[in-house]
């Protein structure tokens, strides 16, 4: 585990706080907050605490300080949560530094996007500096941003006397590592999404720790097609043909149970109020394309999910964006809400996977990642240099 801003005295102190305020910004105005309010807490009790804090964040990846990329927008929503918070338009330099002295114990400004300095992806050490300049401690909030070695992730903690991790990110490490860490069985995973080539490491990491793996999403069409399957107009992976059958044979080596789907819906395109048809996995029409988990195999689904006490799903089951193709996805996540209710530690990861249980309406998960290639490679089993950089507790 890591240290938590509650190993560290914060009252009088100037705090560099770095969040994931990567959000998505319409008309100048932010359209999704989740992650503002994600935030709040850490924010909220360093505050409370008599902290000075300087927050900063990327947005986007602006090439050239391109004003959609600005902070100001987020800056307005953050108000509506915040009281004593100002706003500098700029990251480093004399205004920054004037606005940091003027700061009093409890007040907070937020700085603009990291990412207007090059040196930021760079990690830039002489960048890395000017940022941990700025305040005694660093508080790294943004797990979202953690598998990015970054001048304001990554290099500003070499500068830093103190450097601990924020609410979130004691949270999302806490779940995750659960995940990973937990001798609670049964364990099941439920895995779908576009394709396999994005998630090898986390298919590799789960397939010596899950006693069950449900297998959804397009990616399921490439495993079909490496057993010989005809799946139509479906995605298939043509270059990960062999590795589905590697996984496949490793599966079969392993104490796990591995579930593809029996049925699938199909369709001739993937566009709302097309004529939907359910068949069986070896019945796909070629000239139809697979959207979705059919109603045997979410029941089928819905049974092993029954009694876990871990749960971990990424990916959407279909093409969730475009409806009825959610059907399959809301099943399975409504019966993981209700093995959550009877115990399970349930854990979401994934951006899309994320945006599909918004967009649901559902709570009741035990914890849903706000990071995307973040949670992926910390399931991966991979280090994430914004967490590494931390203090160990
Ligand atoms: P995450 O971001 O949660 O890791 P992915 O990016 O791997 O998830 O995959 C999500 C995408 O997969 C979604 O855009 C979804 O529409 C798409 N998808 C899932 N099933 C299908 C399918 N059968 N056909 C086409 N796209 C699909
Ligand atoms: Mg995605």
């Amino acid at each position: 585990m890591k240290r938590t801003i509650r190993d560290v005295d914060v009252r009088g102190k100037k705090v560099v706080l770095r969040v994931d305020f990567n959000v998505p910004v319409q008309e100048g105005k932010v359209a999704d907050d989740t992650r503002i309010k994600e935030a709040l807490p850490t924010i909220r009790y360093l505050l409370d605490n008599g902290a000075r804090v300087i927050i900063l964040s990327h947005l986007g990846r602006p090439k050239n300080r391109e004003p959609e990329f600005s902070l100001k927008p987020v800056y307005e929503k953050l108000k509506e949560y915040i009281d004593k918070v100002s706003f500098v338009p700029d990251c480093v330099g004399d205004e920054v530094e004037r606005k940091v002295q003027e700061l009093k114990d409890g007040e907070a400004v937020l700085l603009e996007n990291v990412r207007f300095y090059k040196e930021e992806t760079k990690n830039d050490p002489e960048f890395a500096r000017r940022l941990a300049s700025l305040g005694e401690i660093y508080v790294n909030d943004a797990f979202a941003t953690a598998h990015r070695a970054h001048a304001s992730t990554h290099g500003i903690a070499g500068f830093m006397e103190r450097k601990v991790a924020g609410f979130l990110m004691e949270k999302e490490i806490k779940y995750l590592s659960h995940v990973l860490k937990s001798d609670e069985r049964p364990f099941t995973v439920i895995l779908g999404g576009a394709k396999i080539s994005t998630k090898l490491g986390v298919i590799k990491n789960l397939l010596s720790r899950a006693d069950k793996i449900l297998l959804g999403g397009a990616m399921i069409f490439t495993f079909f097609r490496s057993q010989g399957i005809e799946v139509g107009k479906s995605l298939v992976e043509e270059e990960m043909l062999d590795e589905a059958r590697r996984i496949l044979s490793d599966a079969g080596k392993k104490e796990i149970t591995f579930i593809l789907p029996v049925d699938v819906v199909v369709a001739d395109k993937p566009e709302e109020g097309v004529k939907t048809e359910v068949v069986s996995k070896n019945e796909i029409p070629q000239d139809k394309m697979g959207l979705d988990i059919g109603p045997v195999t979410r029941r089928i689904f819905q049974e092993a999910l029954k009694g876990s006490k871990v749960i971990f799903w990424n990916g959407p089951m279909g093409l969730f964006e475009v409806p009825p193709f959610d059907e399959g996805s809301k099943s399975i996540a409504q019966a993981i809400v209700e093995e959550t209710k009877k115990g399970a530690i349930s854990v979401a990861g994934g951006g899309d996977t994320a945006a599909c249980i918004h967009k649901l309406g559902l709570s009741g998960f035990t914890h849903i990642s706000t990071g995307g290639g973040a949670s992926m490679e910390f399931i991966a089993g991979e280090k994430l240099p914004g967490i590494e950089v931390l203090e160990d507790a």
